[in-house]
């Protein structure tokens, strides 16, 4: 008998050696592939609006308003869609806003636009909230605490939001010229499982509005950059030295200087890439 055990003892211990081994050596033999980059479909609304579709997730940006005085903006019958919820504006995820500058937001029609679409999800900072609240202040039932995330950083600092497979790094920065040195532009990283964009809003081009927040290590696949920051040395070099993106895609263009400029901005970046048309769709 106990023989039979000490037999079947070795068994069981060179079997479980055996296995063990196995199991490394199967391991080895299937390590995780790389996934694939997810498909990113960018759609140009307007100005510095753009619509992210990556999957399920559809992130509006800077897209929802009426006049941008002399900017781009979108007709009459795309802002319609947008703010009733109509294809090709149906399902948005995210309404992100940079700041509450005309050019970029307009606070009653957001506010509809979060109405006829209970599932969206507004992100913008204090300063665009407190428009809205303002604007509102007769039509309180406008006010979706419930829909809004309300980035509460301050200057230069930045909020990381989450939901399913989208994470997005929220930076507070300064909005460029002197005349707008108090208000706060949202910058966005949006992490789309694995393909990253960045949108600066109208972000000034200085190191205090960049340092800190490591993108040159974020590996950046399109950084959606305002005009003026391309044409400006010191905005190159924040380009080149703190976010470092793979492609370059120039926002918030005048376009009668387009044709001017474009040029100069492309003896720097040869495929920067520009949006000519509204709706124009481009899959990365
Ligand atoms: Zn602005």
């Amino acid at each position: 008998m106990k023989k039979h055990f000490t037999i079947y003892f070795l068994l069981l211990l060179s079997h479980s050696i055996f296995a063990q081994d196995m199991m490394i050596t199967d391991k080895s033999s299937i390590l995780p592939e790389p996934l694939p980059a997810p498909r990113l479909e960018v759609t140009y609304i307007a100005n510095s609006g753009f619509l992210f579709t990556s999957g399920s997730n559809r992130v509006l940006i800077d897209a929802i308003y009426l006049d941008g005085e002399v900017w781009e903006a979108p007709s009459k019958k795309i802002l319609k869609s947008m703010v009733a919820g109509n294809p090709p504006f149906k399902n948005i995820t995210h309404l992100l806003v940079s700041h509450y500058h005309e050019d970029h937001f307009d606070a009653t029609l957001t506010a509809k636009f979060l109405v006829n679409n209970p599932k969206t999800y507004l992100i913008t900072n204090k300063q665009t909230d407190s428009v809205m609240r303002r604007v509102l202040k007769m039509d309180p039932q406008f006010k979706r605490p419930e829909q809004s995330k309300i980035i509460e950083t301050p200057m230069f600092g930045m909020e990381t939001y989450e939901s399913g497979s989208l994470r997005i790094k929220c930076m507070a920065q300064r909005h460029m010229g002197k005349e707008d040195y108090n208000v706060m532009s949202m910058g966005f990283l949006i992490d789309f499982s694995g393909k990253k964009v960045l949108h600066i809003g109208d972000a000034d081009f200085t190191e205090e509005n960049f340092k800190d927040f490591g993108l040159a290590d974020e590996n950046i696949d399109i950084a959606f950059i305002h005009y003026w920051f391309l044409l400006d040395c010191e905005g190159r070099r924040i380009i080149d030295e703190y976010i470092k993106p793979k492609k370059i895609v120039v926002t918030h263009i005048p376009y009668d200087e387009l044709r001017r400029d474009y040029k100069r901005m492309r003896e720097y970046y040869p495929d920067i890439e520009v949006f000519l048309n509204h709706m124009d769709k481009k899959v990365y």
